[in-house]
């Protein structure tokens, strides 16, 4: 049974690489029928936060992610982690390690001097109990760090990156697992260490998560080993580019999720987007899916190494796709809050509102661009350049005025559209001018400009709110 988590650090808010961490582990579980789960890591006192952890967990559901536990909460399990680390201690695989601060500075600045890459040289791995005794008796507190052997192989079979292979050299020598404190205590339990202790506790099966953990992968690995643990297998996704191919930062202006949603996106493009931040669609399938489709076909064979751009231009594009299929309905509960911001406040009849949302719903990319598009209906639009020179055709006023006075004989309710047909061919006849013309002329009288949405139902909107005529009555002045 696939067991997989999502293990967020709630020092910020949900992040666009952990949510498509997510994403990956979430179609993984559904897609085998296994679990998907979550851990809030919490460790680091200082920066996290309770509110990070609720924006988190709050992102995940907006973008239609559930897990099927309640989140493990790090933090409460430190006597586990402990107990881990005296299992290596007792088991001679660990050790205190009573270097200062000051004296690793000095290491690494003698390192670096004769071009070596920093790394702890492993000084305190074989203390004799004397000289261990000494060090206490200065008073100094001691880290305790975890042995790699330089000459150890570690390999493992990533579900993306196919067989991997690291040395222990490369891990930069014996590794802190618990941070400094007195010598007869074990200090704060570190990252490495507790992943592994707690993802063995949740049985997790399959890690999967980004790109940036191959280093720790590997250390990890190791920790299983030294505490007889089963090993769950490993996938690393691709990193997350900008345009120019780094990797994507605060820089690039977007980082968290919420950023995503007070631009306008909507969760089922953000979430459709994630997926395809690393992975490609079986040939067949459009790009433009559901969680719960992608779900369906979802495997790591599809899951690119090389790092993933950040295409604007796609997401846009998808977030339009979501949009233009949104029912009315929907469409209308997503818009309202921002057309209220705006003050603006809707007739009693919500069938107008709704009429707006399928009038503009086709040609929107995001929520936003609902408010610049529904403004004329709400407001009065000032006459745009080329509305005022469409006015000045030749022909122009005199079909606007006899519409004025066709209305102010017998004014239109804005429901039956034959009806508004019927006025135009009438007024084109009546006046001799072309209908095309007339058209023009009515769309600029109206919106102000001749770019719109179509003219028969914008000007149904409008009758439907007697904001028709008084605006054919301002160009006549
Ligand atoms: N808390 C770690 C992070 O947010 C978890 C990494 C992992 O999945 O092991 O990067």
């Amino acid at each position: 049974m696939v067991r997989v988590r999502l293990a967020p650090s709630p020092t910020g808010t949900l992040h666009i690489g952990t949510a498509r961490t997510a994403v990956f582990n979430w179609l993984y579980a559904r897609k085998e029928g296994g679990s998907f789960l979550l851990r809030i890591e919490d460790t680091d006192k200082e920066r996290s936060k309770p509110e990070f952890t609720r924006n988190i967990l709050e992102g995940l559901q907006w973008l239609g992610i559930d897990w099927d536990e309640d989140p493990v909460i790090q933090s409460e399990r430190v006597n586990q982690h402990q107990a881990a680390i005296q299992t290596l201690l007792d088991k001679g695989l660990a050790y205190r390690c009573y270097a200062s601060e000051e004296e690793l500075e000095r290491m690494r600045e003698t390192q670096k001097a004769s071009n070596q890459a920093p790394r702890y040289d492993n000084r305190h791995r074989e203390l004799t109990p004397q000289q261990e005794a000494a060090f206490q008796a200065e008073g100094r507190e001691a880290v305790i760090r975890f042995k790699i052997d330089d000459n150890a192989e570690i390999l493992w079979k990533d579900l993306v990156r196919g067989p991997m292979r690291w040395r222990g050299a490369d891990l930069g020598g014996d590794m802190v697992v618990a941070r400094r404190a007195p010598a007869d205590q074990i200090g704060d339990p570190l990252y490495n260490l507790v992943v592994v202790v707690d993802d063995a506790a949740m049985a997790i099966t399959h890690v999967i998560r980004g790109e940036d953990h191959i280093a720790n992968t590997a250390k990890q690995l190791l920790l299983y080993q030294a505490l007889g643990l089963a090993q769950p297998t490993f996938a690393h996704a691709p990193l997350i580019l900008n345009a120019e191919g780094r990797k994507l930062s605060k820089r690039d202006g977007v980082t968290s999720i919420n950023d995503f949603r007070s631009m306008g996106y909507t969760a089922e493009a953000i979430a459709n987007y994630m997926t395809l931040l690393g992975w490609s669609v079986p040939e067949g399938m459009e790009e433009r899916f559901t969680l719960q489709q992608a779900a369906e076909v979802f495997s790591f064979d599809r899951v690119n190494k090389a790092g993933a751009r950040f295409d604007w231009d796609k997401l846009n594009w998808l977030n339009g796709q979501v949009l233009h299929a949104l029912p009315p309905e929907q469409l209308l509960q997503d818009v309202t809050p921002l057309w209220t911001s705006e003050g603006w406040s809707l007739p009693e009849d919500q069938s107008w509102a709704l009429a707006l949302c399928e009038l503009l719903g086709p040609s929107l990319t995001l929520i936003k661009d609902g408010v610049e598009q529904a403004s004329p209906f709400f407001i009065c639009p000032e006459l745009e350049e080329d509305g005022v020179k469409q006015l000045a055709v030749e022909g122009a006023k005199t079909a606007i005025a006899h519409l004025v006075t066709t209305l102010e004989s017998d004014p239109w309710d804005g429901l039956d559209s034959s009806k508004a047909q019927a006025m135009l061919s009438d007024a084109a006849k009546a006046t001799g001018v072309k209908k095309g013309v007339l058209m023009k002329s009515l769309r600029a009288a109206l919106l102000g400009r001749l770019q719109g949405p179509d003219l028969i139902t914008t000007w149904s909107l409008l009758a439907r709110i007697e904001q028709d005529l008084p605006r054919l009555r301002r160009c006549l002045d």
